[in-house]
């Protein structure tokens, strides 16, 4: 897979929706992409919304950290 294709996994990666092989070949990559662990890092931020969300939380009672 070449690192274009990788970088695109990071999204996936941070929703948890990549397959276990190509979970374990982007977590090798992301041990080298500066890029990708801020990518997966920002994504995490939308997956922790995206969760309060689905558990009935609004915006204005998530913890600080999330706002
Ligand atoms: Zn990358």
């Amino acid at each position: 897979m070449r690192a274009v294709e990788l970088h695109r996994d990071a999204g996936a990666y941070a929703l948890g929706v990549l397959g276990a092989a190509d979970a374990c070949r982007f977590e090798r990559h992301l041990a080298d992409c500066a890029a990708c662990v801020l990518r997966v890092r920002e994504f995490g931020v939308v997956v922790h919304h995206l969760a309060a969300y689905a558990h009935g939380l609004r915006p204005g009672h998530l913890p600080p950290s999330a706002r």
